[in-house]
């Protein structure tokens, strides 16, 4: 059984003393394709350094809502040059997060929507984080429809909301958060949504699933993400796994 995990921070700062025996395990674990998200202007080489050493990781280009105050046309024009490199798929993770609002809403809502921009230019798919902002995410993903294709990552909102990205032309990543104990809700809405819509995350080192609350993730946990969708779907994981991976490659075009 083959997995995709689409959405990993392998270069966070968790994984330095262990990055190369981290990397070998997820091979183990039958993690033969992830995407690496970039999150700052200083991250975008080095994402892509990691895509070019590790045969099986890909990677994005893009600035989260945590350092929107990085975004410059210099960064932007990084960030399409470093997308003409084949094992970079996609701008992201961009986005809104409401939730630390690390820089003012309007900042964040600035970052993320030249970002949509840069994405739609360049025919590429995005990564969108979406923290405690659904009213504010949602219309400019409306504004931005036309060519839109990427994922939700760590979706966290109701199934209209769901509904409605599907209907953008997005994808539904459910990472560790779908196997906590008090998550009936997300249970309800990754229930109602079809299989060939949705793909699996760690966002490791965080959102570490049940059992392992409490230490670091990383992409062999994945299949517990993997065994909770599966339940929920009443599919068994043999069948569910073959769709999501396939879905991961069709929406980065890999
Ligand atoms: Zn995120
Ligand atoms: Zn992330």
């Amino acid at each position: 059984m083959e997995l995709f995990d689409t959405h990993t921070h392998l270069l966070d700062e968790r994984f330095d003393p262990d990055r190369d025996e981290v990397l070998l395990s997820i091979q183990k674990a039958g993690v033969t394709r992830c995407v690496e998200a970039c999150c700052d202007a200083f991250g975008i080489d080095k994402v892509v350094d990691l895509c070019s050493k590790t045969d099986f990781v890909y990677g994005s280009v893009g600035i989260h809502p945590h350092s929107a105050g990085e975004l410059s046309n210099e960064v932007l024009d990084k960030m399409a040059d470093r997308l003409g490199n084949s094992k970079i798929v996609a701008v992201g993770e961009i986005g809104l997060d409401y939730h630390y609002d690390f820089f003012p809403r309007n900042v964040q809502r600035d970052c993320f929507a030249s970002q949509l921009e840069l994405a739609r230019r360049m025919r590429v798919p995005v990564i969108i984080h979406d923290r405690e902002a659904h009213g504010d995410c949602m219309d400019i993903l409306r504004a931005y429809k036309n060519g839109l294709c990427g994922i939700m990552h760590c979706f966290s909102g109701s199934y209209e909301t769901a509904r409605e990205c599907l209907d953008l032309g997005l994808y539904i990543a459910f990472g560790g958060s779908l196997t906590f104990k008090n998550a009936h809700n997300l249970q309800d809405v990754a229930r109602r949504l079809p299989a060939d819509r949705i793909v699996i995350e760690t966002d490791c080192p965080y959102m570490t699933p049940v059992p392992h609350r409490g230490e670091r993730n990383d992409p062999s946990y994945i299949h517990h993400t993997l065994e909770m969708l599966a339940e929920l779907l009443g599919m068994s994981t043999q069948q569910l796994a073959p769709v999501l991976y396939s879905n991961s490659c069709s929406v980065f075009g890999i």
